[in-house]
């Protein structure tokens, strides 16, 4: 040891005794060599750490508690091997006091020669403070940490609560916490675990559940929430932690995921965060099956399948939501199987203090009772249109028609429109059945009300009243002309042309009595009635329209005043020249038909047939022995016979109702070649009734018994008709005529 050595030492421990003043750190220097005791030096007033006075010498050796000694052990291994010392132990004091002591410094050695530069300090209120931390500690739930982890992954767990143990059950001796742990990762957690770590190597925060397998033999749930908050220049990673165990609550919510995985009822959670965002808080198991995905599928968004036509309802119980209002609504889905689902969705939603709405809902699967409400609905649909349709012939049946015109009586209570009832009776129907059998009679009841369907106003009902027997109800006309018009439609439709069974043409005619309603009608009353003038329409010879009138007024033909008026006066003229009974009645009835047949509208139509009954009523003023004269009449005679055509204008020209009919009477002798009478009229400017008059006049004359001469055949009649065609009538009337005759099938035989 040099002079200078000594020098230094002096100013060393001059230094060293004022520090101390001010540190209470007191410190020593201790002189010696290896294995013998040496010199050693205290700052002053270190005695002050076993309560000693001033003045007092004492050695810090005789004061350690036995307990303690292994520190000064330790500090002898640190000086073997060259190394610092960081010890604490128990210092008895004077004053029988114990208090904590801490040992730090650092040897020198030199030539077999030891110098140990050492400092002592009181650290009994650390100790104390640690204590009560550690005491703290102890009763925590959580494990905190701090960890060293170093380059190669090895943890060293620099401090740890208690809680530890009790998450890991009984560490055994010597086995480092860092390491504990991370033998009691469950071996299906494993790659969990890892992943956590090498997110904190990236300096993430990490949050992390997985399971451990205690030395206990207790398997635990941890949650975990760590971070790094120093990384070294050696690459070594200080870390705080925070470990719990959370066994209970996964127990709970495991429980309660059992719970929700056997209710068929989808739960979840929507946040709508004011930004606009909305984050889907919670969404139960049930989900999947409810998009027909495959359980655990995430990411299959609700308004991403919503079916096409329920968008508009998507939209809706969002902006419901937005609202925080509460929703109950019944919508489809479509899944990613591509099957429909209808669901229920019930909902509410309330304002959380931060403005959020958090919205709570269930969704159901509704599509089993959804599907068979539908069922029920169409079922129900089914069997009430069943109830009212007749099953042959699939038009409307009784009870329906009833039903309508009932309600029908009430709507023209309120307007100052007609309606009436209109039955449709076939002729002879019992003749066809007996003749054709059931079957043909079956299929030509079908086609006879696809006829009758085929003739009325869409809003008309028209029904099987029974039998072969049909009802129309006419909603609403103007007046009754119209109402007998309608019917008519209906007896000209099925006798405008034979019916086709099995390639076989047959001839059907209806009966048809009309009825118009009352004010204070009772259906049954209009019923009867158009059952009345049905019933006249039969008596009458069939094939006809019979309209029910009031009173005495009901006992006559039925038809339009006009009509009945024209055959009164024509049977009345025609008696006297001895008319066969029928002809008027077919030249009436066949004009009518041939005016429908070039296209006439349906009133001309009845004042061609009006026509056809009034075209001879002038000869009511001819002289008896010219109309009854059985020969030929001389050129005289012939003069006052043409008058008739005149005479006839004047009269019908005399009854207003019948005054349309005047231009028919004159002309129906005037020859479509000019060659007629009484003005020599040709081709079309001879008014279209009377061009037809002149041609059904003249077969119906052929072919009926006359004074004059024998009736012709109808074959006769019709080659007769053909060759006047361009000469005497109107060729085009002819052929519209033997259409018609055709249709009747009245060619059929000849043809
Ligand atoms: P009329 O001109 O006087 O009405 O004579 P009609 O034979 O038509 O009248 P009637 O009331 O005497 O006979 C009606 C017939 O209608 C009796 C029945 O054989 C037949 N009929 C009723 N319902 C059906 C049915 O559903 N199918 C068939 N094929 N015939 C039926
Ligand atoms: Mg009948
Ligand atoms: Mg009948």
């Amino acid at each position: 040891m040099t002079a200078d050595d000594e020098v230094d030492h002096v100013a060393l421990r001059e230094l060293l005794d004022r520090t101390a003043q001010v540190t209470r750190v007191w410190h020593y220097i201790w002189d010696g060599q290896r294995g013998r005791a040496g010199r050693v030096y205290f700052t002053p007033g270190w005695g002050a750490l076993v309560g000693a006075s001033v003045g007092d010498d004492p050695t810090l050796a005789d004061h350690v508690v036995a307990a303690d000694r292994g520190q000064l052990d330790a500090i002898r291994d640190a000086v073997e091997r060259g190394a610092a010392w960081d010890v604490e132990f128990r210092l008895l004091g004077l004053d029988g006091i114990t208090r904590w002591a801490r040992d730090r410094g650092v040897p020198d050695t030199q030539d077999g020669q030891v110098r140990l530069y050492g400092s002592l300090s009181d650290v009994s209120d650390d100790v104390d403070r640690r204590e009560t931390i550690r005491q703290i500690a102890a009763t925590i739930d959580e494990y905190y940490y701090t960890d060293l982890v170093h380059p190669d992954g090895r943890y060293e767990t620099l401090f740890a609560t208690d809680a530890v143990h009790r998450i890991l059950g009984p560490i055994p001796d010597g086995l480092p916490i860092g390491d504990a742990w991370h033998r009691c990762v469950h071996p299906d957690d494993v790659a969990l675990s890892a992943a956590a770590t090498a997110r904190l190597a990236l300096g993430e925060d990490v949050t992390a559940e997985y399971r451990l397998v205690g030395f206990d033999g207790i398997t635990r749930w941890v949650e975990i929430r760590c971070r790094v908050f120093e990384v070294r220049a050696d690459g070594s990673m200080m870390l705080h932690g925070v470990a719990q165990d959370v066994t209970a609550r996964r127990a709970s919510e495991d429980r309660l995921h059992e719970i929700i995985a056997t209710i068929d009822e989808v739960l979840y959670t929507d946040e709508y965060h004011p930004d606009g965002s909305i984050i889907e808080a919670f969404l139960s198991d049930g989900w999947h099956r409810l998009v027909g995905a495959p359980a655990g599928s995430v990411g299959v968004l609700w308004e991403d399948h919503i079916h096409p036509d329920d968008r508009w309802r998507g939209h809706e119980i969002d902006a419901a939501f937005r609202r925080c209002e509460s929703v109950d609504a019944t919508y489809r889905m479509v899944g990613i199987d591509g099957v429909t689902r209808w669901v229920r969705d019930q909902a509410s939603g309330y304002r959380r203090a931060d403005g959020v709405i958090v919205v709570n809902g269930i969704l159901a699967d509704v599509t089993v009772e959804r599907e068979a409400i539908d069922a029920l609905a169409l079922a129900r649909d089914d069997a009430f249109r069943l109830s009212r349709i007749d099953y042959l012939t699939g038009t409307y049946n009784r009870r329906h028609f009833l039903e309508e015109l009932g309600r029908e009586r009430e709507r023209s209570a309120r307007s100052d429109q007609t309606a009436g009832i209109v039955l449709v009776d076939i002729d002879h129907f019992k003749l066809l059945n007996d003749l054709r059998g059931h079957g043909v009679g079956d299929e030509i009841l079908q086609q006879v009300a696809q006829r009758l369907g085929g003739a009325i106003r869409s809003y008309d009902t028209l029904a099987r009243w029974g039998g072969e027997e049909f009802v129309l109800l006419v909603a609403g006309v103007p007046s009754l002309d119209d109402l007998w018009e309608a019917a008519e439609r209906l007896r000209v439709a099925i006798e405008s042309e034979p019916f086709d069974v099995g390639g076989e043409r047959v001839p059907i005619t209806v009966s048809v009595g009309v009825a118009a309603s009352r004010p204070d009608d009772t259906p049954k009353a209009v019923i009867s009635r158009a059952d009345a003038a049905l019933y006249a329409a039969k008596r009458e010879g069939r094939n006809r329209t019979h309209f029910y009138r009031d009173g005495s007024d009901n006992d006559a033909a039925g038809e339009p005043v006009a009509v009945r008026l024209a055959r009164v006066f024509a049977i009345a003229a025609g008696a006297r020249e001895g008319m066969p009974e029928n002809h008027l009645e077919d030249v009436a009835e066949l004009s009518a038909r041939v005016a429908g047949e070039v296209g006439l509208s349906s009133l001309d139509a009845v004042r061609c047939r009006i026509a056809g009954w009034l075209h001879d009523v002038g000869k009511v003023a001819l002289p008896e022995r010219i109309l009854a004269k059985p020969g030929a009449l001389d050129p005289e005679e012939w003069v006052v016979m043409r008058s008739h055509v005149t005479l006839g204008e004047e009269l019908v020209l005399q009854v207003p109702e019948l005054a349309h009919a005047a231009p028919a009477v004159r002309h129906h002798h005037e020859r479509f070649d000019g060659g007629g009478y009484p003005d020599g009229l040709v081709g079309d400017a001879i008014p279209i009734g009377a061009r037809i008059v002149a041609v059904v006049d003249a077969y119906s004359a052929m072919t009926s018994p006359r004074v004059y001469s024998a009736a012709r055949t109808t074959d006769a009649a019709i080659a007769e008709l053909k060759r006047c065609a361009g000469g005497h009538f109107d060729p085009s009337v002819v052929a519209a005529f033997l259409r018609v005759l055709d249709a009747a099938g009245i060619t059929r035989e000849s043809a």
